[in-house]
C-alpha cells in the first residue's frame, strides 16, 4: 500500500459536495452525535497518559456563547516539565523507527479521518464557528498535510542518496531528526494548522509537545486522539493544553526544547523568537524557530482587469471565515478609473453575504471570542476616523460574536486600517492613481504574506510579479485557500520564516543533514 503513496501520485482530498442533500443529513447527524457529548472533561496527554486536572479551560461556542463545548484539563509547570522530560526519552527510541513505519501511522490517521470527516467538521462548526464549506475545506486540508507530509519523508529517504561518491570514498548524505518540538498552533486552522505543524514534526522523527491555541482546544484533542488510535506510540505526541502565560515561555526556554514550530501573531511570534534566541543552562544546541506569523494582505486592480472577477475575489477573500485568515485580503488597492465602479460591485456582493450561525450554513459567522470582537470593534471605531465607512460598522446577533462586513473606502495607505491586522471582517480600499503606485502601496507595510494582482495586461503581470514583495502572490485570483502541495504557504518580512508549508522542503527544517564518508 505504502509504495503507491508517492508526492508524484498525490493529490488533494476532495471536498464534500453539499449540494448532495445525503452529504448535508450526514454532517447534521455528526453534529447532533457531538451535541451529545457538549460539557465533556477532556485530558492532557503526557506518555500516553490522559490526566484530568481540576483546573480547566471552558471552550464555548462563538456562535452561541451560552453553549459550552466541552471542559479541557490545563497542563500545570510541573506537568509540562513531566511532557519535556517525557518526549525527550521518547525521543531515543522514536528516531530510530523507520521512515517507512513513521509515514505509515500518518497514512493511517488520513485514512481515519478520511472515513469520519463529518465527525470533524461537527467539531469545527461547534467550536471555532465555520460554516459546513469552510469546517470541510479544513478537513481536507488536514488530510492532505498528512497525506503529502507522509510522502514527503519517504521521498526524502530516497534522496538521501544524491551526493556524489568519488572513487576513493563512498558518501551519503542522511537526514535525521532533530529532538523535541514545542508545537503551538494558532485557533483559526485549528485542526489543519496543528495537524500539519505535528505531524511534520514526528515523520522527520521528532517528539513533540503540542499546546492548543485556548479557544479551539477540543478540535486538537480529536486530532491527538486520531493519531493514538492509528497507533502512534506514546509520548511521541504530548498533548498540554493550558495558558500559555504558564509554560509558555517555560518551554520555549526549556534547555531540552531543541525546535519551535509556531503559527500564529506577530507578537507571540517575536516574543518566541527573542526567547528561544537566548542559550539556557545546560542547552547544547541553537534552537529552530519555524514562525508563521500575521499579514495585512492585499489585492492590487488596475484598469484591465475583468472587474466582475476581481470584485467576487475581493469579497471573498476578505470575508470568507469573517476575515479571520492569515491570507485575508483586508485590503483593496484600486487604480482611479475603474475606482468607483468597482467599489459598487463589491458592496453590492457584500450585501448578499448572510451573516449568521455556521451550524445554518450561514455564510458570515461570528468572530473567535470576545477580545476578538472587542478588538475588531476597536478598529472598527478607528476606522470611521481614518476613511470613509460605505457598509457595516457594527455588531450582528448578540446571540454570538457577529460583526457585520464591514468595507471602508479612501484609507490613506499609512492609516491604521491598512497597516494593521485586524482579523476580522473589515475590508480597507485605498485609491491608487496608476498600478505601479497600487503596488507601491501594497508593497508599503511591514508584513508579506499574501498577495493578489488583477489584470489583463501580460507586461504588467510580470512586473506586478517581480515587484510585489509576498510570499504568496495570486493573479487574476482570491488570496486564500492555498492548498497542500499546490501552493506551499509562508510569508516574508513580519509574515514570518516563509517555512512554506505544504512544500517537499518543508521537512527539511525539522531534520538536520549528516554526511558520512566511507572511504575505500
Ligand atoms: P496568538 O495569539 O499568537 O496565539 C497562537 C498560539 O500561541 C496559541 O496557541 C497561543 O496560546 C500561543 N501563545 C501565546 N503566547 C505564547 C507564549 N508566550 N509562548 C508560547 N505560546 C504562546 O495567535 P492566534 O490569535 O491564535 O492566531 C491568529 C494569528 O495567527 C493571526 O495573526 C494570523 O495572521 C496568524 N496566522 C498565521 C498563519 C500563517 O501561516 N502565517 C496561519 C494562521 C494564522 P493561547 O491560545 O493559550 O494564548
Ligand atoms: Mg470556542
Amino acid at each position: 500500500m505504502i509504495k503507491t503513496r508517492t508526492l508524484e501520485t498525490f493529490s488533494n482530498e476532495k471536498d464534500t459536495d453539499f449540494s448532495q442533500q445525503s452529504e448535508v443529513k450526514a454532517l447534521k447527524e455528526a453534529i447532533s452525535s457531538f451535541r451529545r457529548n457538549l460539557g465533556n472533561d477532556y485530558p492532557v496527554i503526557i506518555g500516553g497518559e490522559k490526566i484530568y486536572t481540576e483546573d480547566k479551560i471552558t471552550s464555548i461556542n462563538p456562535a452561541k456563547t451560552t453553549e459550552t463545548i466541552g471542559y479541557m484539563s490545563k497542563t500545570t509547570q510541573e506537568m509540562a516539565e513531566k511532557a519535556i522530560q517525557t518526549a525527550t526519552q521518547t525521543f531515543e527510541t522514536w528516531k530510530q523507527v523507520s521512515a517507512e513505519e513513521r509515514a505509515s501511522y500518518l497514512f493511517k490517521a488520513a485514512d481515519l479521518m478520511r472515513q469520519r470527516r463529518h465527525e470533524f467538521s461537527a467539531v469545527l462548526i461547534l467550536e471555532a464557528g465555520k460554516n459546513y464549506s469552510e469546517a470541510d475545506a479544513e478537513v481536507s486540508e488536514a488530510i492532505d498535510f498528512m497525506e503529502f507530509y507522509g510522502r514527503s519523508m519517504l521521498q526524502l529517504e530516497e534522496d538521501r542518496h544524491y551526493v556524489k561518491s568519488v572513487p576513493t570514498e563512498k558518501n551519503r548524505l542522511t537526514y535525521i531528526p532533530l529532538g523535541v518540538g514545542f508545537i503551538v498552533p494558532p485557533w483559526n486552522f485549528p485542526l489543519a494548522i496543528c495537524t500539519g505543524l505535528t505531524v511534520s514534526a514526528v515523520v522527520t522523527g521528532n517528539t513533540t509537545l503540542v499546546k492548543p491555541a485556548s479557544v479551539t482546544p477540543i478540535i486538537a484533542y480529536k486530532f491527538v486522539e486520531l493519531m493514538e488510535e492509528a497507533g502512534l506510540p506514546d509520548g511521541v505526541i504530548n498533548f498540554i493544553p493550558g495558558d500559555s502565560s504558564v509554560m509558555g515561555d517555560y518551554l520555549t526556554g526549556h534547555p531540552l526544547t531543541r525546535f519551535i514550530s509556531f503559527t500564529g501573531s506577530k507578537d507571540v511570534g517575536l516574543h518566541i523568537n527573542e526567547l528561544a534566541g537566548k542559550t539556557a543552562k545546560g542547552q547544547k544546541w541553537i534552537k529552530r524557530v519555524n514562525a508563521e506569523m500575521g499579514g495585512k494582505d492585499g489585492i492590487v486592480i488596475d484598469e484591465t482587469a475583468d472587474l466582475d472577477k476581481a470584485a467576487q475575489s475581493i469579497v471573498s477573500s476578505a470575508f470568507s471565515f469573517q476575515g479571520q485568515k492569515c491570507s485575508a485580503g483586508s485590503r483593496a488597492i484600486i487604480v482611479e478609473s475603474v475606482y468607483e465602479e468597482l467599489i459598487e460591485k463589491v458592496i453590492q456582493l457584500t450585501t448578499e453575504l448572510r451573516v449568521g450561525n455556521g451550524e445554518e450554513n450561514y455564510c458570515v459567522g461570528p468572530v473567535i471570542d470576545e477580545r476578538a470582537y472587542n478588538t475588531i470593534l476597536n478598529y472598527i471605531e478607528t476606522g470611521k476616523k481614518e476613511a470613509k465607512l460605505v457598509l457595516g460598522g457594527a455588531p450582528g446577533n448578540s446571540e454570538g460574536y457577529y460583526i457585520q462586513p464591514t468595507i471602508f473606502i479612501d484609507a490613506a495607505p499609512n492609516s491604521t486600517i491598512m497597516q494593521e491586522e485586524i482579523f476580522g471582517p473589515v475590508l480597507a480600499i485605498a485609491k491608487a492613481k496608476d498600478w505601479e503606485e497600487a503596488i507601491e502601496i501594497y508593497n508599503n507595510t511591514e508584513y508579506g504574506l499574501t498577495g493578489g494582482f488583477f489584470s489583463s495586461n501580460e507586461e504588467r503581470i510580470q512586473e506586478a510579479v517581480q515587484r510585489m514583495y509576498c510570499g504568496n502572490l495570486y493573479i487574476n485570483r482570491n488570496v486564500t485557500g492555498a492548498l497542500v502541495g499546490v501552493h506551499p504557504f509562508g510569508g516574508f518580512n513580519l509574515s514570518g520564516t516563509d517555512s512554506k508549508a505544504g512544500s517537499y522542503d518543508y521537512l527539511k527544517l525539522f531534520s538536520q543533514g549528516k554526511l558520512h564518508t566511507i572511504q575505500k
